[in-house]
């Protein structure tokens, strides 16, 4: 810090101060957590892998636990409120679904909020199968569904020790975003027009930030009964 006595006023350092605090807001972090049960005769799915195993994962949709916990936390990043508030429990059409559709709508979200992906981390708590044999190939998918370098991705797994949970797998997942510089915006915007409806999106986005006109999108709705 520059010392008072060569010339800088209080106000002024007072000022810097506040600017490396909006600075700090160039980053965002967001935690999500999901459990599901163990059902004989279900296909398990984790981090987007098939996996080959007695038992699946029961749910709404694929019972992918590792990745629903990464859409809440990318969500949260960003404020978009949780799983259930872009597929509502009981909605027919997430039956089965790949919970790669999920992570999509978590993505688009965060480039939407201005947002993209610094790094995840992620710790699974099941008993069975070990995921450390399969968890480079369990991060090369993840960073290919969140479209990131796999160094961005890290996946832990324990055991529930001491839990009496081995019947259930259990996934906690942090998320750390940072603010897209405009000229890198541009580029992720180039890219992402392969549709009528993501260059509705981007149209949305450049009159939002060009004249202020509020963009359309779905209010948060924090909904706690998730059965995806
Ligand atoms: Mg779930």
């Amino acid at each position: 810090m520059i010392p008072l006595e060569q010339g800088i006023s209080r106000a002024s350092l007072e000022q810097a101060r506040r600017l490396g605090y909006r600075r700090s807001m160039d980053t965002r972090i967001g935690f999500g957590y999901d459990s599901h049960a163990f059902k004989p005769g279900v296909p398990l799915r984790i981090g987007g892998l098939s996996l080959d195993h007695p038992e699946g994962l029961a749910g709404h949709s694929d019972g992918d636990v590792l990745l629903h916990a990464v859409t809440d936390a990318l969500l949260g990043a960003v404020a978009a409120g949780d799983i259930g508030t872009f597929f509502p429990p009981g909605d027919a059409r997430w039956k089965n679904a790949d919970s790669a559709v999920f992570l999509d709508t978590a993505l688009e979200e965060i480039r939407n909020a201005g947002y993209r992906i610094a790094n995840i981390d992620v710790t699974l708590i099941l008993d069975r199968p070990k995921i450390s044999p399969i968890a480079g190939e369990m991060r090369a998918r993840v960073a290919d569904l969140l479209k990131v370098g796999i160094d961005q991705v890290s996946i832990k797994a324990k055991t529930p020790e001491g839990l009496n949970l081995d019947h259930v797998a259990q996934c906690h997942a942090v998320a750390l975003v940072t603010r897209i510089r405009e000229e890198d915006g541009l580029k992720s915007m180039e890219a992402v027009i392969a549709n009528q409806r993501q260059l509705e999106d981007v149209v949305d986005d450049l009159l939002a930030s060009v004249h202020g006109v509020p963009k359309r999108r779905i209010n948060p709705v924090y909904d706690t009964e998730d059965i995806t």
